[in-house]
């Protein structure tokens, strides 16, 4: 898979026909396996395809194909392939036409878009001017897209897609998301490790984020049953060592989860929040229908609102600080009262990146946890920047809320 434009090496574009297309292809079974981009240059457009094609025989390009001096895609092709371009009538006065609905005529620039390399055919775009062409040749095949991302969707739904269905058939790529929190990407791979061999040809990848580590399981080019039973073992597997930090398969967030499973108890939720300011609440309510379970909660960052809204005592805040177990249990013991939550978390910490001491370095966060009653505390100390140990903090205070009874 090929991206030819400078404005995608510069940065100025980002290249989201790279992702398409590998989407695409791997719903067809047929991954790419090598991705590259270059400049509107012919000289480095020719050798990147040249490579490409001696490599896996089936090249798709896209960019390069408008009717400017910087479009070079079509010609660098022909020449790396050693053939003529031809002008195509037909798609020509089917260009006119286009611009004739539109009230307008066609510049003589766009006779570049219907030359055709020899042995080629033009591919029609519904969307845009410039066809995709589909040239097969002995080195291989090679697909040329124009460039604007509509475009490249339409001709991968009307044209390349199909084709390549026709000429390869289909096996679909079949994946499942584990989603952990709570244990770092080492610690798991020391885990899982061991079991992936056990699991092929479901291949298990690895994405960490900030706030936890997804696990993606792969069935390559098997049949839907054969997948989803081969991806039902390995999840398996992998619950059998991991199952304590795993919180949901498929794609829903934390919050949704800490939802459902209120929910289905019959439990309600309220916060008391100092250093995320709110960012637990902002997950809950962002998860539509939120409201049958959760019943709000306080912003308590300074300590009068702690004392006045939360009744943590005065004297508690003087004697161990704000950040400190002490006044974290306080907090969570204030907003449960005062809310009749079945399940609350206060949190209060030193999100940076002023504010540490040597006892409460930055990234500290006290976090309690009330649930019927009882009270549950924890200290992490949380590395990043302020904006990664507040959202680290949420998802501790989510992960917390979460947790069995
Ligand atoms: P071109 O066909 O190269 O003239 O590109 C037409 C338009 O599509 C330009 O605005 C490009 O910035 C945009 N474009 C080209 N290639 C990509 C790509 N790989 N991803 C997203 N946009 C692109
Ligand atoms: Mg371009």
């Amino acid at each position: 898979m090929i991206t030819v434009g400078t404005e995608l090496l510069l940065g100025e574009t980002i290249d989201t026909n790279a992702a398409r297309i590998g989407q695409a292809l791997a719903g067809l079974g047929m991954p790419v396996i090598r991705r590259a981009t270059v400049g509107d240059t012919p000289d480095a457009i020719k050798a990147v395809v040249g490579e490409a094609l001696d490599r896996t025989g089936l090249v798709i390009v896209t960019g390069g194909l408008g009717p400017t001096q910087d479009d070079l895609t079509r010609e660098a092709i022909a020449s790396l392939l050693g053939v003529e371009l031809r002008f195509d009538e037909a798609i020509w006065e089917a260009l006119v036409r286009r611009w004739a609905t539109i009230g307008r005529t066609i510049a003589e620039s766009n006779r570049t878009q219907a030359m055709v390399p020899e042995g080629g055919t033009a591919l029609p775009n519904r969307l845009g001017s410039a066809p995709g062409l589909w040239i097969d040749t002995p080195r291989g095949l090679v697909i040329l897209l124009p460039g604007v991302p509509i475009e490249v969707d339409g001709l991968l739904a009307d044209e390349v897609l199909p084709r390549l269905v026709a000429r390869h058939g289909s096996v679909p790529i079949t994946s499942r998301m584990v989603r952990t929190s709570g244990i770092p990407e080492s610690r798991l791979g020391e885990l899982l490790g061991p079991l992936e061999e056990g699991f092929r040809p479901v291949t298990l990848a690895y994405l960490p984020d900030q706030v936890g580590v997804d696990l993606r399981l792969t069935a390559w080019r098997l049949d839907p049953p054969t997948a989803s039973a081969a991806l039902d073992a390995a999840e398996a597997a992998i619950r059998g060592v991991a199952g304590a930090w795993i919180y949901t398969t498929g794609h829903r967030d934390l919050a949704e989860v800490v939802l459902d499973a209120a929910r289905a108890a019959g439990a309600t939720i309220a916060v008391a929040e100092s250093c995320t300011g709110g960012l637990v609440a902002a997950r809950l309510t962002a998860i539509p229908g939120s409201s049958d379970v959760f019943l709000g909660g306080i912003i308590a960052y300074a300590d009068a609102v702690k004392e006045q809204q939360l009744g943590v005592p005065a004297a508690l805040i003087l004697e161990h600080g704000a950040v400190s177990e002490e006044v974290a249990r306080a907090m969570v013991v204030g907003v449960a009262s005062r809310t009749g939550a079945d399940r609350a978390v206060a949190l209060t910490g030193v999100a940076g990146p002023g504010g540490g001491s040597e006892a409460k370095p930055v990234g500290t966060v006290w976090l309690a946890w009330w649930r019927g009653g009882q009270v549950t505390t924890r200290r992490v100390c949380y590395p990043g920047d302020r904006g990664q140990v507040r959202e680290r903090a949420a998802q501790t205070a989510l992960l917390g809320l979460l947790g069995a009874d």
